[in-house]
């Protein structure tokens, strides 16, 4: 047989190495980026070739002005993390230190579980009942559409541990911050302020804080063995990859548009944010492809969004000085989009009109209320930029975010697809606008 596969295979690698593959765009980006680079680390020597995969790819999709804009930020990086029940009922749980948490000896510490149902109930605690003590905070937080619920919740994970640290805790436990119930922990950044002196902190899995909660409901004292042992690495470079769809008009201002590069370190990122980074870049190309419209859009693979929003910083600080006439970004997945909200200094702007009639094409109806981007474009939503949301489905988001089950087998090609054509439609009604997109007065913060 060898004798007549040999010359075909021989043809067949001759013809095809004549042409280079073109680069891919849509789902091809979310299986690019997390096979050949995989979990993208801010800070990291990951998060660094994955801005090499950026900029290479998007050269060979045809953007211009493609660059990084380097910024310093401090660097977070997990170690071993164990929990064991040593009594009552001695036992194993599974969890996952936060972003930033500081760190037990590498022996662990042993100390008593004090339980509360509620962020409000570990504020309300007397300091005496927390001191020395093994903080657990729990909720009972569930699936919503427009993933409101990650905000009611979210709370618990970004300042409970520094709410915990104040009152003299030993450590901070919380329920993970999501909605499935697998054994599989998620992670997210805890804030720690001022002068508050980071403890050890971490998300148990759902399972696992139920299976706690009942532990401490027998009414007896509980004790958990507890090694977390993350470390701060110093100061380290990460970046912004910009590429630009340049329009026929420069005094019309830029359309700023983007997702992150970075993900957490457990999966490969793909619904956070490889999906956000690849309904951008798909779209953008869409007008790069098609007619060139009057305004210039500026396509940024955000870095060091996770562990405190670093590149939306870095972006406003060199940027903010110019003329963006709109603000949108995707971190949400990618799944499809069912709304969208619009934040206009114009009341009655045709673009308004324009996007209802255009959207509702394939499913996607206005929203009541203000938009308000999101971490990487909000500091330019601050200071004015008027700002669009596409709203996608986070009917499943909270089951797979910042988990180590991120992988790229959680997209599901036909909601993505729609997800780029609601961006697509967006992109192109925007470029072209008759609405000036004159800015909004300044907002007090980012909700
Ligand atoms: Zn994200
Ligand atoms: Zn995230």
């Amino acid at each position: 047989m060898r004798i007549f596969i040999a010359p075909l295979a021989a043809a067949l690698l001759s013809s095809t190495a004549l042409a280079a593959p073109p680069p891919a765009t849509g789902y091809g980006i979310i299986e690019g980026l997390t096979t050949e680079v995989g979990q993208r680390l801010a800070g990291t020597e990951a998060e660094a070739r994955a801005r090499d995969w950026a900029v290479a790819h998007l050269k060979a999709l045809g953007f211009a002005n493609v660059h990084v804009e380097p910024f310093d930020m401090p660097v977070w990086v997990r170690g071993a993390e164990t929990a064991e029940v040593v009594a009552p009922f001695p036992q194993k749980l599974v969890l996952a230190a936060l972003g930033n948490s500081g760190a037990t000896p590498e022996a662990g510490i042993t100390a008593e579980i004090v339980g509360f149902p509620s962020l409000e109930a570990l504020k309300a605690a007397p300091d005496a009942a927390v001191k020395g003590k093994i903080v657990f905070v729990w909720h009972r937080m569930l699936a919503t559409q427009d993933g409101s619920s990650y905000g009611t919740y979210g709370a618990i994970r970004f300042s409970g541990a520094a709410i915990a640290s104040k009152k003299g805790a030993a450590a901070m436990l919380i329920r993970s911050i999501g909605t499935d119930h697998h054994r599989v922990a998620h992670t997210g950044v805890t804030d720690w302020g001022d002068g508050v002196k980071p403890i050890p902190a971490a998300a148990l899995t759902v399972p696992d804080a139920e299976q706690l909660e009942r532990i401490l409901a027998r009414g007896k004292s509980v004790t958990l063995h507890l090694t977390l042992t993350p470390h701060m690495t110093g100061t380290h470079q990460s970046g912004n990859v910009i590429a630009e769809v340049p329009g026929t008009d420069p005094s019309a201002g830029i359309v700023l548009i983007g997702g992150h590069l970075d993900s957490w370190d457990l999966g490969t990122g793909a619904i956070d944010d490889a999906a956000g980074v690849a309904i951008t870049t798909t779209a953008a190309k869409s007008i790069l492809d098609g007619p060139r419209g009057k305004r210039t859009i500026r396509l940024v693979w955000f870095g060091a969004e996770e562990p405190g929003g670093f590149g939306g910083l870095a972006y406003a600080k060199a940027h903010g000085g110019e003329k963006h006439a709109l603000a949108a970004e995707a971190d949400f997945g990618g799944d499809k989009v069912w709304g969208f909200r619009a934040s206009l200094a114009l009341p009655k702007s045709p673009l308004r009109d324009d996007l209802t009639a255009r959207l509702n094409l394939i499913g996607v109806e206005p929203r009541p209320g203000a938009a308000h981007g999101g971490t990487d474009v909000g500091p330019m939503v601050v200071k004015g930029t008027p700002v669009i949301d596409l709203e996608q489905d986070g009917t499943r988001y909270f089951e797979i975010h910042h988990t180590a089950d991120d992988t790229l087998d959680k997209i599901d090609p036909v909601q993505l697809a729609q997800a780029i054509e609601a961006w697509s439609i967006m992109l192109r009604t925007v470029v072209d606008s008759d609405d000036p997109l004159a800015p909004l007065p300044p907002r007090q913060e980012q909700e």
